[in-house]
């Protein structure tokens, strides 16, 4: 894959366009990724263009578009958007599969974790695949970051 997760990359930058559903800000995201984590049976499969995930983990909307007068939401995508309120796995790491209880159990049992330095050797190593397995369409050790602080700071 591409280098999608050098730590050097710079945070793509939030837009202007927001949730026609939740009208809050979005993150921009690319066609292919777009095309790969939507269902190959939506109904407008082949009119989607890149557009913009919804961040609202409340909002059942997934990706929205700039000039397309259609969405998609939560049931036209193949995985489990982990960041949303109703997820079922709330699935961080999609490349490799960890979840947020499998990170804060990681961390909780060994006191660093390892999760976070498996994915970091796993990246080193080009095994990710973040463009088409990531609904974000980024890596997501910084998200694997946000998990272990929380844990942190809660003590
Ligand atoms: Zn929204």
């Amino acid at each position: 894959m591409s280098d999608c997760c050098s730590v050097s990359q710079p945070e793509t930058k939030s837009t202007e366009i927001k949730c026609p559903s939740c009208d809050q800000k979005g993150k921009q995201v690319d066609l292919l990724t777009i095309r790969s984590i939507t269902r190959r049976d939506f109904p407008h499969y082949g009119e989607l263009t890149k557009g913009f995930l919804c961040l609202n983990p409340d909002d059942a909307t997934v990706y929205y578009f700039s000039n397309l007068d259609f969405i998609v939401n939560q049931d036209d995508v193949v995985t489990d958007i982990g960041f949303k309120t109703n997820s079922n796995t709330k699935t961080v790491c999609y490349c490799f599969r960890h979840t947020k209880h499998d990170i804060i159990d990681d961390y909780l049992e060994h006191g660093i974790s390892n999760i976070e330095n498996d994915v970091r050797q796993k990246v080193k190593d080009k095994q990710c695949t973040c463009e088409v397995s990531n609904p974000k369409g980024k890596c997501c050790l910084g998200d694997i970051r946000t998990v272990i602080k929380g844990v942190e700071e809660n003590g």
